[in-house]
């Protein structure tokens, strides 16, 4: 994501994928206060719409007396929810909020 006063890295991956950083943040590079596009925004969105069912259906269909090897259900939640952010970090972006 890079920064569109200064045009540099505003915030690395790992500090964006924490969530609260992703919506509104300070520039790395210049302290530019920044808010999340419309990109971001979306990508957030259909990450979410693509997650909520897998919990649900990973969370109806989970019983207490499943072993460990069963738990694999839950990674495949993470899965979509990592590849949703990766693509929103990759393709989303902020605008300054001091316009
Ligand atoms: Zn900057």
């Amino acid at each position: 994501m890079t920064c569109p006063k200064c045009g540099k890295r505003a915030i690395r991956f790992t500090k964006w994928f924490k969530g609260s950083n992703a919506f509104a943040t300070t520039c790395e590079s210049c302290s530019a206060n920044l808010r999340a596009n419309q990109t971001t925004v979306w990508g957030f969105v259909v990450t979410l719409l693509v997650m909520i069912p897998l919990v649900v259906f990973a969370a109806a269909t989970y019983d207490k007396s499943m072993g460990p090897e069963k738990s694999w259900r839950f990674v495949a939640v993470a899965i979509p929810a990592l590849i949703g952010a990766a693509i929103t970090y990759a393709k989303g972006g902020y605008v300054s909020k001091d316009q």
